[in-house]
């Protein structure tokens, strides 16, 4: 279709324009948007016209911070979510049922801390639940977080983990009173089994991509961020989001086989313990950023750092005490709060001079408040759209100096529906229900994404939507409070502000003259006035991306 013009008669742009209803398109871009009768007379004869009957049509989704490489991945793996497994015996059913579909390792993923109950300490999953004399290979299954590490004795055995083996920086091997590792993983111990896992061929990569890319443009996703690629990124689901993917990434662009857009982040360090020499070292190695502001399919500009770790295991660093006492720290190399402040300072330095703009996981209050310092002690960065990605708490005296040092956010309302007050005994319910100030940021004026983090919960954006209009929980449907963003808010916040974030809100995100023709047209009429859980009815009907149909129909 690429090529001659395309004219799509009868949309609803809403919540976007309420006044147009006809979009035409030209090659790559969209040339037109107004209403059929002030066009009709100028079109050619020659175009393509489509009746769209007055369904949504939006500008496609720009999910900031998704995993796409490692949703791929996942779909070759053993699925042991909670809506598969309940139970520690249901999910040793499942790896025997599949055991034989594996030579060498069972991979698997999906299990939520809590909704297993295992023999480990306070309940937590142990080795003990995966030993079974009918599943005879080593087991690693991500949590759904891919942060931790669940293995089986064979898989400690292999990896040499015993009562002597220390934690490394940036991980703990959790163990029992007398010192045995219990089987379970968190952050950078993942690595210490995920690195004698066989890395995957290139086929195996490029299928992992492209059964990515099938789903996000299912889902109407054109562009994304890809957060951590790189040797950081070794501790991260099965390990295997090498510098390799970026290769990958480029070659099915080449073939133009990707169709979507992709920024790459690069990971040094990893999870936890990145000292500036990881940062300095890993972008020396790899060389300038690529970065074009024309569109284009892959860029590689950014950077990751995990500042912090996440409140559920006390590592994300907090001003308030958890309730046991201790604040959680920055998880960076270093000793001392202090010196951990300095490796930020040194890291923010190191790649800002080197031209990288920088996005941090940063959970915890204390660690947000670090960065808008850092910002506002380098007034000369402030518009190089550095960002922090989750965010998920931030002081109210901060909100107002977020905005002004310029730092953005991408924000995961789906995350905090699925796992609604999960943190609420560790954190207290006051700090616990105030997760994700969206809609005090907005207003504010910081730029706040929404993403998905997919695969930690599903790259489908009508349920970001939903909780960030509804402010529900998973297990109070009918909660809510202060913070609901508009319609317009929240779907700003997928299209228009990422593409910012991104570099490229000149000429993507909107569905105006002159931007490129990346849309997705859903199966029926959004009213956004209506119960934000109706969108979850709709469905994507086509994908456009570059001017091309690369999903559905119309
Ligand atoms: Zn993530």
């Amino acid at each position: 279709m690429h090529g001659s013009s395309i004219v799509l008669r009868n949309v609803c742009l809403e919540p976007f324009d309420s006044g147009a209803d006809t979009v035409v398109i030209e090659g790559q871009y969209i040339t037109a948007v107004d209403t059929w009768d002030q066009l009709q007379d100028a079109l050619p004869k020659t175009a393509n016209f489509y009746d769209c009957a007055g369904k949504t049509l939006l500008p496609g989704i720009d999910d900031s911070h998704l995993h796409a490489y490692l949703l791929g991945r996942q779909l070759f793996e053993v699925n042991v979510g909670p809506d598969r497994c309940a139970d520690a015996q249901s999910i040793r059913i499942a790896l025997k049922s599949v055991q034989d579909k594996y030579s060498g390792w069972i991979r698997g993923h999906g299990w939520v801390n809590g909704r297993i109950v295992g023999s480990g300490p306070e309940g937590t999953v142990a080795a003990a639940d995966l030993d079974d004399v009918e599943l005879l290979k080593p087991i690693v299954l991500s949590d759904f977080s891919a942060h931790q590490a669940w293995c089986n004795s064979l898989a400690l055995q292999l990896a040499g983990i015993t009562r002597e083996t220390p934690d490394p920086s940036g991980g703990v091997i959790v163990r029992y009173a007398d010192g045995t590792p219990t089987g379970l993983l968190v952050d950078a111990a993942v690595a210490l089994v995920t690195k004698l896992i066989p890395k995957p061929k290139q086929t195996e990569r490029l299928d992992a991509l492209r059964a990515a890319r099938d789903t996000l443009l299912s889902h109407g996703i054109t562009s994304f961020t890809e957060p951590g690629v790189g040797p950081g990124a070794s501790s991260l689901g099965d390990g295997s989001a090498d510098l390799i993917l970026i290769d990958d990434y480029k070659t099915l662009a080449a073939d133009s086989e990707l169709n979507l857009r992709v920024n790459v982040m690069l990971l040094f360090g990893g999870l936890g313990g990145t000292s500036v020499d990881h940062v300095r070292e890993g972008l020396d190695d790899f060389g300038a950023p690529e970065f074009t502001d024309q569109p284009n399919f892959v860029n590689v500009s950014q950077l990751k750092i995990f500042a912090d770790g996440i409140p559920g295991s006390r590592t994300a660093w907090m001003s308030e005490p958890y309730d046991n006492h201790g604040h959680g720290s920055l998880t960076l190399a270093g000793g001392t709060d202090a010196e951990r402040l300095e490796t930020l300072k040194g890291i923010f330095a190191a790649a800002s001079k080197r031209g990288w703009q920088m996005g941090f996981h940063a959970t915890g209050d204390a660690t947000t408040s670090a960065l808008i310092d850092l910002l506002l002690q380098n007034r000369s960065q402030a518009d190089k759209r550095h960002y922090v990605i989750h965010g998920d708490f931030i002081n109210d005296e901060d909100v107002a100096r977020m905005s002004e040092s310029g730092l953005f956010l991408t924000s995961q309302p789906s995350i905090r529906w699925f796992v609604s007050r999960n943190v609420e005994s560790i954190i207290g319910a006051e700090r616990s229900s105030k997760r994700q100030q969206l809609r005090s940021l907005v207003k504010a004026g910081v730029p706040v994404s929404l993403s998905s983090d997919a695969p930690v919960s599903t790259p489908d954006w009508k349920l970001s939507y939903a909780a960030a209009v509804s402010r529900s929980l998973r297990t109070e449907p009918d909660y809510t409070d202060n913070q609901k963003l508009t319609p317009l808010q929240a779907m700003t916040a997928m299209t228009q502000t990422p593409a910012k974030q991104s570099g490229a809100a000149a000429w993507r995100g909107r569905i105006e003259p002159g931007y490129v023709a990346d849309l997705l047209l859903l199966n029926r009429r959004i009213d956004f006035g209506d119960d934000p859980w109706s969108v979850m009815e709709s469905s994507v009907q086509a994908t456009f991306v570059d001017g091309r149909l690369v999903f559905g129909e119309i």
